[in-house]
């Protein structure tokens, strides 16, 4: 019999805000030392009171926006009680009856995935084990999370990787996180059930899930357990979590699953309710960046190439560079080469990424134009912008003080032309028997004399009518 994988996804995404969601501590990436970031009311002392932040709001609704949910006017926050150690409060405060966002709708390739809800809620600690000891790290508790949960919509392991990209891609291009290594963690429900079924089989659910390469490898191993599990009946399915051990390659029964009852979930008293204004969502869509999807096509609209889309899309900071020197009127294809390639070229040289650019969008777009309108050629433009990123020079008076905008007249530019002519006779007289590729050779002779200066094209018309 042939299976179908049923699969739904509760993914906690850290949120880019420069405080903890309900304190003015630093989030915890500020943090150089185990406890750096921690005040009374985030370590759980007695008498403190929770504070929202105003940012974590924003960012969560422009996260609904991204993913087409309906945005709640009315939300709250809840206790969710249990102890463990790297939880102060012994209650996580979260969102159960009024979360920030519902109804949502995001497309993975052929796949509509509905989104049942975004809620607002606030991470745990660390513990750290070393040796007969085991220590508490509060730098984590209370930095912002978001949950998005989806309804159980995936049918296989690569939708749910294409849709975890896409995630991680909106999301750092909306400037809502840096996604990096485990600020973006999964829960992974799953069942199976013969193929054309309407009905769901067991569910477990495979915790606390980060690497793309390791969800895939989880979802496939979990699936096959159940099949073979009904199929040849190994085993009994029960419902229940279970965590995914990556140098197995295989699943272990963690816990049964608990049911919302175990939490005691109740109303924080703490924290008013919110009211999301007219005024306020509209100041937030306003500030909305444009959604992946529109960007990406006005961009391949623009003649950018797809692998260019694929770096610009997954980096806030680079497709804003690139937004902002289209803006100051330079050709969008053009700055794209500018960026992904001359750019990243001069910086890995000095050992850097392309993320360590340190440019601003005029220096950039003051290089660009010079370059597009031919006051200087490529070739210069490249030396512009080598001493712009290296040594913060000033790209008008760089060109100024190398001559590199020298609008050389055809007589300075014939003179070197003879000059080199003379040198070469060897080349001419291939050239002038009909071999055309000599003449690519004298051109790059002249170009080396002209040390960048002239128009290229210009020296090549010019050229050629000498050899003529
Ligand atoms: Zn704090």
């Amino acid at each position: 019999m042939n299976y179908e994988v049923v699969i739904g996804l509760e993914t906690h995404v850290e949120l880019s805000t420069e405080s903890k969601i309900f304190c003015s501590c630093g989030g915890h990436s500020a943090a150089k030392e185990p406890n750096d970031c921690v005040c009374p009311a985030c370590s759980g002392m007695p008498g403190m009171l929770p504070v929202m932040n105003k940012r974590v709001v924003e960012l969560a609704v422009t996260a609904g926006l991204m993913l087409n949910c309906e945005i709640s006017r009315y939300t709250t926050f809840d206790k969710k009680n249990y102890y463990y150690p790297d939880l102060p409060c012994a209650y996580q405060i979260t969102q159960l009856n009024h979360p920030i966002c519902t109804n949502g709708l995001v497309s993975v390739g052929k796949r509509d995935i509905r989104i049942k809800q975004i809620h607002m809620e606030e991470d745990a600690g660390k513990l750290v084990h070393e040796g007969k000891f085991s220590f508490v790290d509060f730098n984590r508790t209370s930095v912002p999370l978001i949950e998005i949960v989806t309804q159980p919509d995936f049918r296989s392991a690569e939708e749910v990787v294409s849709y975890l990209t896409k995630l991680k891609s909106m999301f750092r291009s909306g400037g809502i996180s840096e996604c990096e290594e485990g600020a973006m963690r999964c829960d992974i429900n799953i069942s199976v059930r013969p193929e054309g079924s309407e009905e769901y089989g067991v569910r477990t659910e495979i915790k606390n899930m980060s690497s793309l390469e390791a969800i895939e490898k989880a979802i496939r191993y979990e699936s096959q357990r159940h099949i073979d599990a009904i199929e040849f009946e190994t085993e009994e399915l029960v419902q229940e979590t279970r965590r995914f051990d990556d140098v197995s390659g295989k699943t272990f029964a963690m816990r049964n699953k608990e049911t919302e009852a175990d939490y005691r979930y109740f109303p924080d008293a703490n924290i008013m309710p919110i009211i999301i204004d007219d005024e306020w969502l509209e100041q937030i869509k306003s500030a909305k960046p444009v959604a992946i999807d529109e960007k990406a096509e006005a961009y391949r609209n623009a003649g950018i190439s797809e692998k260019e889309i694929e770096m610009l899309i997954g980096n806030f900071k680079i497709s804003k560079l690139l937004d902002d020197v289209i803006a100051l009127g330079c050709n969008a294809k053009d700055s794209a080469a500018w960026i992904l390639t001359d750019c990243a070229g001069i910086l890995r040289k000095g050992g850097l990424l392309l993320n360590d650019l340190d440019i601003t969008p005029e220096a950039l777009s003051t290089i660009i134009k010079q370059v597009e309108t031919g006051k200087i050629n490529r070739a210069a433009g490249r030396k512009v912008l080598i001493a712009v990123i290296e040594d913060k020079a000033d790209p008008t008076e760089f060109i100024k003080k190398n001559s590199l905008d020298a609008k050389l007249d055809e007589n300075a530019i014939n003179a070197v032309i003879e000059k080199v002519i003379a040198a070469n006779e060897a080349a001419v007289a291939d050239y002038k028997s009909g071999k055309e590729k000599a003449l690519q050779a004298i051109f790059g002779s002249c170009m080396r004399e002209l040390k960048g200066a002239g128009d290229p094209a210009v020296i090549k018309s010019l050229l050629e009518k000498k050899l003529k």
